[in-house]
């Protein structure tokens, strides 16, 4: 790490080119794409598919900082989570304007409706004043929040619980504790370590917790929270909806969209399968009523985007592949050109972290999106799968909503109503600036 002001001299690169290893590690490295332009796949004219009339987004945020003045460096975060519901019909209706495509901001606030939520949550050297360790006041406040919030008719706590039927077992929270499967339990009832005593928490069953590490920065704890909250805003609305048939009307007009991959990470992986497995439960609800689940993600960075970027750009950027197309990825070639696999992942690509599945949607208008579109009639990994029954349907919705620069107008939409404005979110935490003499 350079000192500020520092300039780094060539000292350090000449001793390493002059002891060959540079060579040496090129000529041992694995063969990769040398950057000639890469062969264009397969991209086919967009299937007839039929537009949701609605577009409920889902969208979290999150930011972190340390608390001025507070020693040890005492940290605390925030997480916001907002949905939106778009009226797709009144949106297209709206005129536009001819060189940007864009609409009038007022007009477009109307076809459109938001509620927000969010919390603070401790962090790094956060303890609580009755003695809880922030660690233990990060699992009791996660915990809280999932009883407080519902879109529907349940909490996110109770759908959590439905979630995690098959996977109750965890390790004991506690630090000094070495109970290995303890048992999870619903919101209503309460069980504890049968070795130390702990009350175990619903939200336990996360497991995020065991990120917490009270020696550095809590930021990954809160992320894996936001993610969480995104997933349970989505199923707690399924799950509601399903139970009656004006519900199952709604599902049918509308697409759920979610940003980013259709993905859970880390300790939150294992909501990936119990997410699939209960599309697949609702789907199967919809089948009498010939009614197709509609849930897509929109995907702003990665490899997968970066790639659909690379695919388009001979022999000049953004031309290369010809407006109203779209590709849907296999295994084999994600793993060739995308996402390289490995001793710790030798499975197939996104097996056991995501419920849905790559799509490169080059729109009308020439946007390039990169979408997620669950699956849930098939097993995973959903990239050996025929097509997604839903896919002509998700790319006639997705289709007209992307906008600017290969934006996707339903996450802009939401964006903007979760987000943390940062200057304000950092003031909030500031204000918990120890008061002197306190
Ligand atoms: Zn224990």
């Amino acid at each position: 790490m350079p000192y500020l002001d520092e300039r780094a001299g060539l000292a350090s690169i000449l001793a390493i080119a002059k002891r060959g290893v540079v060579d040496e590690f090129r000529n041992r490295l694995v063969e990769r794409h040398d950057g000639t332009p890469l062969s264009l796949p397969a991209f086919e004219a967009i299937p007839h598919g039929r537009a949701r009339q609605h577009v409920v987004a889902i969208d979290g945020s999150n930011i972190y900082e340390p608390i001025p003045g507070a020693l040890p460096c005492t940290e605390a975060g925030l997480v916001s989570l907002g949905i939106v519901v778009i009226d797709t019909v009144k949106l297209f209706s709206l005129p536009r304007l001819p060189a940007s495509h864009a609409v009038n901001p007022r007009e477009l606030k109307d076809t459109e409706k938001g509620q927000v939520m969010g919390t603070m949550l401790p962090g790094r050297n956060a303890a609580r004043r009755d003695g809880a360790s922030p660690r233990q006041w990060f699992r009791e406040m996660i915990d809280r929040e999932l009883r407080d919030v519902r879109f529907g008719d349940e909490s996110f706590a109770e759908t959590l619980e439905a979630l995690l039927v098959n996977n109750r077992k965890i390790s004991c929270p506690a630090v000094d504790c070495t109970k290995r499967q303890v048992v999870v339990t619903g919101p209503d009832a309460m069980s504890e370590c049968p070795a130390c005593g702990l009350p175990i928490l619903l939200a336990d069953g996360l497991r995020i917790h065991e990120q917490f590490d009270e020696t550095k920065p809590a930021v990954e704890c809160h992320s894996r929270f936001r993610d969480t909250l995104e997933i349970l805003a989505l199923m707690n609305i399924l799950r509601y909806l399903v139970k009656t048939r004006e519900g199952r009307d709604a599902i049918a007009n509308t697409a759920f969209v979610l940003d980013g991959s259709l993905a859970a990470f880390g300790t939150i992986a294992v909501l990936a399968r119990a997410v699939h497995d209960e599309l697949r439960r609702i789907q199967k609800c919809l089948h009498g009523e010939r009614i197709e689940l509609l849930v897509m993600s929109g995907v702003k960075s990665g490899p997968f985007v970066e790639h659909f970027s690379e695919l388009d750009r001979a022999p000049e950027p953004d031309r290369r592949i010809p407006a109203g197309r779209y590709y849907l990825p296999d295994n084999s070639y994600v793993r060739e050109n995308i996402v390289a696999g490995g001793p710790d992942e030798p499975g197939p690509w996104s097996e056991l972290t995501y419920f849905g599945r790559p799509i490169f949607l080059k729109t009308v208008q020439d946007q390039r999106l990169v979408l997620n579109l669950a699956q849930p009639e098939a097993d995973p990994p959903l990239t050996e799968a025929l097509p997604p029954r839903a896919l002509a349907d998700a790319l006639a919705t997705a289709g007209p909503l992307g906008v600017g620069a290969h934006q996707f107008q339903p996450l802009r939409r939401v964006h903007a109503q979760a987000a943390i404005p940062l200057r304000a979110g950092t003031d909030l935490i500031r204000s918990l600036v120890p008061r002197v003499g306190s």
